[in-house]
């Protein structure tokens, strides 16, 4: 029996002997004690590919560079690898890209994937980004974004999850693992990237790159959770932040990484510069000169250096000087093998060049138009949509055919010419073959503002049923570098619209963009409005199938819309003041008028654009109408251990088909630091026959209401709770328990 025991017991733990050996830790080690302080340099340092000569090769050759960035060429990377064979100590290269909604088969921007409130779409999408870069050699990709932004003029609020720190990790860990797969060696898995640490989506004023003010306890419930579920989710790396928060720069803020990324989140990956970002403190004035900022980043725990390669100028010296340890250069190196490692690089370096690709296959470009389906967010729908085959249409506007543009940003390596448009999807599909229909774009683009075909809008509306028109941004108008400061439809796109309304006809205003527009004053000339966030290389087939009614939309806000530029940052998880506007509270001043109306005393609102914003998070329609009722809880009272159980149940009262995404808030009433009005706790993407209810349940743990408290650490205090079940966050069923 006992033997049988031990058995028994070693069959257990057998797995985890195997884990502990993918850990790598003796070859990293045995390496490592053969390198020359030269040799652990060169691992440290990241350079751009430019091209293949002859000096590249020789540098690789002396293992003066760990990793490039930007080579796409497999023959290319082979004969890179082929260099870091040849090195003394044969230690491949991780080559690296900004993989970020997709490789070739482009994903509508990860705006757009929160939009779909579906960790499944994001998870698909990453890994079908994986399969097709790993065909090039990229093993490594700087993804995903998971920074939480609340300011819509940030260029980059494309790039993010939007405002919400719980969807913004659901979505990041779904991309982690997409990109990294099940097991890391799979040729096909490469290692993601979180980014940017930290807080760099909270730049002041939605000013790329500037300086932030994330207080502690901000820092850790708001800005840090999304990058502890993607380390929990073994994320392999981390890429540090442009910004500098309270005055020191992320890349060389040693408390940041090795106090609180390392020992209190428990990162055990690489961490990466961003691009320049050591030399950029420099500009910032935090370090003299170059020595001085590798010096810093060093010292502050940073694994690789991006670009600027003033590590591979700088570190001997600083090692000698004994101004940075043998012992923090030893880590980093650590670090950089094991991943390499992990990857199966040493032991497979090279790319087949012969493997049949599965780029831009029948299954990638399927996925793509299944995820463009669910990330679009219908706003508005007066009677309107869904078009009818037999219905005339005037389609009109800059963005109905720009197969650049409906890609978005971050697209290195996605072809306008693969791109399927609205206009393209009609011309060339069968599906609407039978469909009559004008096409006139009226503008080259969105920032036309050449109005001299506006003459034609009349006629072409007049003789349809209905005109959709296509409106928005191009790409260059959001990503990174690209912030504006009004966020209205730019050019002369709001003219167009209200020229297509005065012909009398229904109208359907479709958005590409890139970040949520400030669109109250189009409202009243558009009858429905379909908002798409840029939605990539199937943006077209799935717009024509959303407005035909062959899909039905289920996307939701992953972020507020604002009425007004000037009510930034408004989210809606913020706190109360403690003269929070009424729920009755009107604007003081009207439009009409703009006469000041009776003050209804101290506001914590604006007097001309009020508290509300025009679409809350959370919010979207669909062609299914959706009621909620019984919400229920297992319990009054919870006691820490346990777990709440609360249901509701959802009604399609329509009678079409349709799937609503059912979401979970809570408030902590009172808390020893000031809890959110609202927090996203919970959320279920769940389709209903017409007619068809549903029982939608979630469970509640002690972990799901704790947070950072007055003495900084995590954990659920006792008191009451609010709770909400519905449609957006402005869920109105609620119940309330006590937590003890
Ligand atoms: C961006 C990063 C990106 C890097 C490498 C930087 O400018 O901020 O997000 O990964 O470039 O291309």
């Amino acid at each position: 029996l006992r033997l049988l025991f031990f058995l028994c017991m070693f069959s257990c733990i057998k797995p985890y002997l195997y884990s502990q050996q993918l850990n790598y830790d003796k070859e990293v080690e045995s390496l490592l004690s053969k390198m020359t302080l030269d040799e652990k340099i060169g691992q440290m340092n990241q350079l751009n590919f430019y091209e293949l000569n002859d000096e590249l090769i020789e540098k690789v050759k002396r293992g003066e560079t760990g990793s490039l960035l930007n080579t796409t060429d497999p023959k290319t990377v082979n004969l890179l690898q082929k260099a870091a064979v040849e090195s003394r100590l044969g230690i491949p290269l991780l080559i690296a890209r900004d993989v970020i909604h997709g490789y070739k088969t482009i994903f509508p921007i990860p705006l757009g994937q929160a939009a779909s409130f579906d960790p499944q779409i994001a998870e698909t999408g990453a890994r079908i980004a994986a399969i097709e870069a790993s065909e090039t050699g990229i093993r490594w990709t700087f993804a995903p974004m998971i920074d939480v932004v609340r300011d819509a003029r940030w260029g980059r609020i494309a790039e993010s999850p939007g405002e919400d720190p719980y969807l913004t990790a659901i979505m990041g860990e779904a991309m982690v693992r997409g990109f990294q797969g099940t097991d890391l060696t799979n040729p096909t898995s490469i290692a993601a990237c979180a980014k940017h640490f930290v807080g760099y989506g909270a730049s002041e004023g939605g000013r790329d790159y500037n300086s932030t003010s994330i207080t502690p306890h901000t820092l850790k419930n708001v800005y840090l959770p999304p990058f502890q579920k993607a380390i929990d989710a073994g994320l392999a790396t981390v890429m540090t932040s442009f910004n500098d928060n309270d005055g020191i720069p992320s890349s060389g803020n040693k408390y940041l990484l090795k106090n609180i990324l390392r020992e209190q989140m428990g990162f055990n990956g690489l961490i990466v510069s961003d691009w320049n970002s050591v030399g950029e403190m420099i500009t910032h004035g935090f370090a003299a000169e170059g020595k001085d900022a590798a010096m810093l980043s060093a010292n502050a725990g940073l694994d690789m250096e991006m670009n600027t390669e003033l590590y591979a100028k700088h570190l001997k010296h600083l090692v000698e000087e004994g101004k940075v340890s043998v012992t923090d250069i030893d880590n980093s190196v650590r670090y950089i093998l094991k991943l390499k490692y992990r990857l199966g690089l040493f032991s497979k370096p090279y790319v087949d060049v012969n493997q049949p690709t599965t780029i831009y296959s029948d299954e990638h470009l399927q996925a793509a138009k299944d995820a463009a389906l669910r990330s679009a967010v219908l706003l508005k729908n007066e009677n309107v949509l869904p078009l009818k085959e037999t219905q005339k249409i005037a389609f009109i506007g800059p963005m109905a055919d720009a197969p650049h543009d409906q890609l978005g940003t971050w697209i290195f390596d996605g072809e306008d010419s693969h791109t399927v448009t609205p206009i393209g999807a009609l011309k060339s599909g069968e599906e609407y073959k039978s469909l009559k229909f004008d096409y006139e774009p009226i503008l080259r683009s969105s920032t036309d503002t050449d109005t001299s075909n506006f003459s034609k809008i009349q006629e072409i509306v007049k003789k349809s049923d209905v005109a959709v028109v296509f409106l928005g941004e191009e790409s260059r108008l959001s990503g990174e570098a690209h912030s504006l400061s009004n966020i209205n439809l730019i050019g002369v796109q709001s003219e167009l619209l209200k020229e297509v309304k005065k012909a009398g006809k229904p109208v359907v205003l479709v958005i590409m963009a890139g970040r949520p527009l400030t669109i109250e004053r189009d409202l009243p000339y558009a009858d429905a409005v379909l908002y798409n966030f840029h939605p990539g290389t199937m943006g077209g087939p799935a717009i024509l199938d959303l407005l035909f009614g062959k899909a039905n939309p289920s996307g939701k806000l992953p972020v507020t819309f604002v009425r007004e530029v000037g009510q930034i940052p408004l989210y809606y998880n913020h706190n109360n003041t403690g003269r929070p506007a009424p729920d009755n509270a009107k604007t003081l001043y009207t439009d009409e008028t703009n006469t000041k109306q009776t003050s209804v005393g101290d506001v914590s609102f604006y007097l001309d654009s009020g508290k509300e914003p025009l679409y809350p998070f959370g919010y979207g329609l669909s062609y299914s109408k959706f009621e909620y009722s019984d919400l229920t809880l297992s319990s009054k009272v919870m006691e820490m251990s346990d777990t709440l159980v609360v249901s509701a149940i959802l009604k399609n009262t329509s009678n079409i088909e349709g799937t609503e995404v059912v979401q979970l808030y809570i408030r902590d009433l009172v808390g020893s630091i000031i809890r959110p009005v609202k927090e996203l706790k919970g959320f279920q993407r769940v389709s209903l026959k017409g007619g068809e209810s549903k029982t939608v349940r979630f469970t509640l743990s002690a972990e799901d209401l704790s947070f950072y408290g007055m003495d900084m650490t995590k954990r659920a205090e006792p008191g009451y709770f609010n709770v909400w079940v519905g449609g957006s966050s402005k869920a109105e069923l609620s119940e309330t328990f006590l937590l003890q």
